[in-house]
């Protein structure tokens, strides 16, 4: 099953840490939030990693990594 990244727009202020440490995944938008803000999507083939990496960078808690049962 193909693990899922969820991004809440309510808790995201904008650290940047995320987009930082998984460049390959998220992307920042004009105002340094995280473009993926308020998403969930299937983590793309080998990008656990990187989102692992974001979910754990993220001071704020934003995101969470879904794995389906
Ligand atoms: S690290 Fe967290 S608070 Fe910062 S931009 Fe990413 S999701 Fe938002």
């Amino acid at each position: 099953m193909t693990e899922r990244i969820r991004i809440d727009a309510g808790r995201c202020t904008g650290h940047g840490r995320c987009y930082t440490v998984a460049p390959d995944l998220l992307t920042d938008d004009e105002e340094g939030f995280v473009e993926q803000r308020g998403t969930e999507f299937d983590v793309p083939a080998g990008m656990a990693a990187q989102a692992a990496d974001a979910a754990d960078a993220c001071p704020e808690m934003a995101i969470s990594l879904v794995r389906p049962v």
